[in-house]
């Protein structure tokens, strides 16, 4: 008997494993600080624009050069880890050597995706674009190669979308890109040429003219199409697309769910049991961590199932930032915002279990075993697939505008309770000692929980920051109350928890900690400190939330 038990938790172990490896592979950028794209095609593929030496010193020396530079630069300037298009975008708060090395990596990792070893044609939208603006195919060609001819020196030619989303040649010195604060009449590069002699001596010589006609050859229209597509959207904020979501309609459907459920307290402490199952439980059965990758894994599904244009793969786009559904110009992920949501989770099943009532069918229901939880999560999937259109019903359904209202709610409040922790730490240690970094959007804030960094004694580390309620002892451990569901605080060194009415905060260092549900366990060693913050302290008002 005991060797059953052994040999299923060996399987167990196994099959998540795997699924450990699927899911890093998914999710866990290889990007560290600013990443280096990784090439889509081979270095001889675009043999037909440029040879592969050419390429092969292009990507390996120069346009890694640049990264590495950057990185180098960030680092001595104490900058920490920034997001290379906000860089780009803000360029003018740096200083030269940023500026050069943060333009060539955003240039070049733009233009490796900007070349195909395929043939393609212009797409749709960006030829009509095109045609209006330069009156021809040919005539845009000739423009664009004009302009590229007439750059003295090192430089790029760009086809942007300019402020009144009209098309436009022009052309920027160095390592400049026209979506830099103090370029002059810039806008959005969505194709773009490099015309430093690296990028063309070995195999042009100073036949500049032959490689800028050579480039048409080797155009990614399709990611052209996707940029310009992006940059048309409107700037809507992350909540419109939960609104977009809920408002995707089929009145043909006559019986749809009329009003969303409530979860009592009950309840959401079951689903964050099941999201942020204990170390305990984890340690009876890797099960239980199984069930988080698989509710991932289903609202990845689903979602990138019924919102193909919003889905971005991890190399599309937004360098350094994870695969998820983004609104255009967002950094922040809506899958990520949704699976990290015990409360949006049960909300959405007190519908889903409405709707299997209505019909006769049984409930979803979780307990103690975690293998039959895997199957109830899976029919829970199953079941929403077959009704998206009644869920998301606008006339008729509320489940996701309180959702909606709920992912609002938890994420002005996981804001505030970041502000306040910041403010309680420098107010006692110092301006500059605690620096929020949550909120970017990149892998390692998400992934990792990285909220914040705090620099004591020069020294760095990184924490999460948690609510609490409650402080007591007990058997030698100090336990920690009334916080949030853990996930992932072993990456980090420290636990920052605050206490926004008492306006306290305490730090703790993250190993051997032992959690159940939303408690923590620390042995009394690894108590950091308490500080206490003034009242003059003002932080982030999540009020309007409250209703
Ligand atoms: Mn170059």
């Amino acid at each position: 008997m005991k060797n059953l038990v052994n040999r299923i938790e060996k399987l167990e172990d196994e099959i998540v494993k795997k699924e450990n490896k699927k899911h890093e592979k998914f999710f866990i950028n290889e990007m560290k600080k600013i990443g280096i794209e990784k090439l889509t095609y081979s270095q001889s593929s675009l043999k037909r624009f440029i040879d592969p030496e050419t390429m092969s010193v292009h990507y390996n020396k120069h346009y890694k050069g640049y990264v590495e530079k950057l990185n180098l630069a960030l680092e001595k300037e104490k900058f920490g880890d920034l997001d290379l298009e906000n860089i780009v975008r803000s360029i003018s708060k740096f200083n030269k050597i940023i500026r050069n090395n943060a333009g060539g990596a955003y240039n070049h990792a733009l233009f490796w995706k900007m070349l195909s070893p395929t043939v393609q044609k212009p797409k749709e939208l960006v030829s009509q674009r095109i045609i209006k603006d330069f009156g021809s195919f040919p005539e845009f060609k000739k423009k664009f190669n004009e302009v590229a001819k007439e750059r003295f020196g090192s430089g790029w030619v760009w086809l942007v979308v300019t402020k009144n989303n009209t098309l436009k040649v022009m052309s920027t010195p160095n390592q400049d890109n026209p979506l830099m604060n103090d370029v002059e009449n810039g806008g959005y590069p969505i194709l773009g040429l490099d015309l430093w002699e690296h990028a063309y001596y070995l195999k042009y010589k100073n036949r500049k003219e032959d490689y800028i006609k050579k480039f048409w050859d080797v155009v990614n229209w399709s990611f052209v199409e996707k940029l310009y597509k992006m940059k048309l959207e409107t700037k809507i904020n992350e909540g419109t697309v939960i609104t977009q979501l809920m408002l995707e309609s089929d009145t043909t459907i006559a019986e749809a769910i009329t009003s969303s459920t409530k979860c009592s307290p009950e309840d959401e402490k079951m689903f964050r049991d099941l999201l942020f199952p204990s170390t305990q439980n984890i340690v009876k059965s890797n099960l239980y961590r199984k069930f988080k990758f698989e509710y991932v894994d289903g609202w990845t599904k689903f979602l990138k199932g019924m919102y193909p244009e919003n889905w971005r793969g991890k190399d599309e786009l937004f360098i350094g930032h994870l695969a998820g559904l983004y609104e255009p110009d967002n950094k922040r992920s809506l899958l990520n915002n949704l699976t990290s949501s015990y409360t949006a989770f049960c909300v959405i099943h007190s519908d889903v279990n409405l709707y299997l009532e209505k019909t006769n069918q049984p409930k979803i229901e979780y307990g103690d075993n975690p293998e039959e939880n895997l199957k109830q999560l899976n029919r829970f999937f199953t079941t929403m697939e077959g009704i998206k259109n009644r869920l998301f019903n606008k006339e008729t359904s509320n489940t996701f505008k309180s959702v909606n209202k709920i992912l609002m709610r938890t994420d002005c409040f996981g804001k505030r309770n970041e502000d306040a922790a910041m403010k309680i730490i420098n107010e006692n240690l110092g301006e500059g000692t605690c620096e929020i970094i949550a909120g970017t959007g990149l892998s390692t804030d998400m992934q990792q929980g990285f909220d914040a960094k705090m620099t004591i004694n020069n020294e760095t580390k990184t924490g999460q920051i948690k609510p609490f309620k409650s402080e007591t002892i007990e058997n030698n451990l100090i336990k920690i109350g009334g916080s949030s569901g853990a996930k992932d605080y072993k990456k980090v060194d420290l636990l920052i928890f605050v206490d926004t009415k008492q306006r306290i905060v305490r730090v703790f260092k993250t190993n051997d900690v032992l959690t159940k549900g939303n408690e923590f366990n620390f042995p009394i060693v690894n108590d950091v400190m308490t500080l206490q913050g003034s009242k003059d302290l003002e932080f982030i008002n999540c009020s309007e939330y409250l209703s």
